[in-house]
């Protein structure tokens, strides 16, 4: 059921239970006060007679022979019958509003003095019987009997009255319940019809425009927006990624298979020459393993998979990380630095990889003949590691960038083919992985210094 019908039955459900309640009460409190006046009338008029009569017959007289007339009471509309003590009627007030013959049950049987009947002409009506007293014996009855007719009349004019204000009361508030529903899911309208779109079309560069007052739906579609945005940049950067992957495992792909073909053509290739092509082919392959071996560090970053943690002596670390550096063939010196032992907390394989990303660039990017110095260090609340070389730097424009995936300053491309613009990138996951932070500080010409912090663990 849609919730706009909900909340309109809900809301008729509670008005239609709170008008029935109050017009109920009302309308019970009013008719019994009005039954219960009547009987007050009745019951004051037949006391009073009765009184007047006793006193006759104390003085002698007897009932049937009483000489008072019943017109000396101011009668209020009530119409009285004197019996005697067998019910033969004596004497009747002139104001009858019932045919005095209509048949009655016998009144001598009835326990309660106070009955109500209904006479076909004259409707409702209410008698009461007293009996009038000689002493310890009963001698006659006094029937007082008053119509009801005008307060049933008007009793059922109140129960119609009552009827249409709660259907009226009702409809406006099915119709008033009806447009405010309609007007506080606007809102949530729009956003489904977007989210629908959105679903349909994968435009994530679509917003929810969302006119209506700043209220929770505002902040709703607020919300909406700003996950859209997040998601929008998601999307747009994996498709970046995707492209930018295929991109750089089609250029070693693609040397591969040229020289593979020229090997396979060529019969009479001189052997130098075969050499030559063997190792930029194994080149290639290399550089395309650490490609997808790059994508894969990233990929379980995206993944956020659990790494397992230890304690880890970064200055073991580094020992071995200088050991394989100075095995590569390069054309700067190396320096390494290292305190007894730095301790952290964090995964071995990862701050490794660390180390090699942060020692492999500063071997990239720094010309023949520099300097190349690693470090790792404690100082009174953190432990680091650090990679300052005296290469080609960066320019100030491209700091904010380097951290990104695939980005490659124009200096890097011109200095080194090599590369893919991936290792700062996994650099940083790494360290925010660690809970530490990385600085970089670097002049062009002169060389780069970076920093990574991590935090110590405890004595
Ligand atoms: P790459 O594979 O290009 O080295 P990185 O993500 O490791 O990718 O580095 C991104 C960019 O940061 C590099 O292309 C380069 O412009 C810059 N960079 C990183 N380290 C150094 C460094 N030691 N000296 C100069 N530039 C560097």
């Amino acid at each position: 059921m849609p919730i706009r019908l909900r909340l309109t039955l809900w809301s008729c459900l509670i008005f239609g239970f709170l008008l029935a309640a109050i017009t109920i009460s009302i309308y019970l409190v009013h008719s019994t006060s009005n039954y219960k006046e009547q009987d007050r009338i009745l019951s004051k008029i037949s006391l009073h007679i009765r009184g007047e009569l006793e006193k006759e017959i104390k003085e002698g007289g007897s009932l049937s022979e009483a000489r008072f007339s019943l017109e000396k009471f101011s009668l209020n509309g009530v119409y009285v019958l004197i019996n005697d003590a067998s019910g033969n009627y004596i004497a009747a007030s002139l104001n009858p509003f019932r045919a005095p013959d209509a048949p009655l049950p016998d009144l001598r049987k009835m326990k309660r003095n106070l009955h109500t009947f209904t006479d076909p002409e004259f409707g409702r009506f209410r008698m009461m019987v007293t009996p009038v007293w000689d002493a310890d014996r009963v001698v006659g009855y006094i029937q007082a009997e008053i119509s009801l007719k005008q307060i049933d009349t008007s009793l059922a004019r109140l129960k119609w009255l009552i009827f249409f204000v709660t259907c009226t009361g009702l409809f406006l508030a099915a119709a008033g319940s009806w447009f405010l529903a309609r007007k506080a899911l606007s809102g949530v309208e729009i956003i489904s019809q977007t989210a629908q779109a959105i679903a349909v079309s994968q435009g994530f560069d679509r917003r929810v425009l969302y006119t209506g007052a700043k209220d929770e739906l505002s902040q709703l579609a607020e919300t909406f927006n700003e996950m859209l945005e997040s998601l929008e940049n998601a999307f747009v950067s994996q498709r970046r990624f995707i492209a930018y992957a295929s991109h750089e495992l089609r250029a070693p792909l693609t040397t591969i298979r040229g020289n593979l073909d020229i090997l396979q053509r060529m019969k009479n290739i001189p052997p130098e020459d075969q050499v030559e092509i063997l190792g930029d082919t194994r080149r290639e392959a290399i550089r395309m393993s650490k490609l997808v071996a790059d994508l894969l560090s990233l990929a379980r970053a995206d993944a956020g998979q659990e790494i397992r943690m230890q304690i880890v002596d970064l200055s073991k670390l580094l020992k071995e990380v200088e050991s394989e550096i100075q095995a590569w063939d390069k054309k700067v010196s190396i320096q390494a630095e290292w305190e007894p032992s730095v301790m952290t907390w964090g995964n071995e394989d990862l701050l490794k990889q660390l180390l090699l990303i942060l020692a492999e660039n500063a071997v990239r990017y720094t010309p023949e003949g520099g300097h190349i110095m690693l470090a790792a260090y404690l100082d009174s609340r953190h432990c680091g590691i650090r990679a300052a070389d005296t290469g080609i730097g960066i320019d100030p424009r491209d700091l904010p960038n380097i951290f990104e995936r695939f980005y490659r300053s124009e200096s890097a491309r011109m200095h080194s083919s090599e590369g893919s613009g991936l290792g700062l990138s996994i650099a940083k996951w790494i360290v925010e992985l660690h809970g530490g932070n990385i600085i970089v500080t670097s002049v062009p010409g002169e060389g780069s210094d970076f920093q990574v912090r991590l935090p110590k663990i405890k004595e």
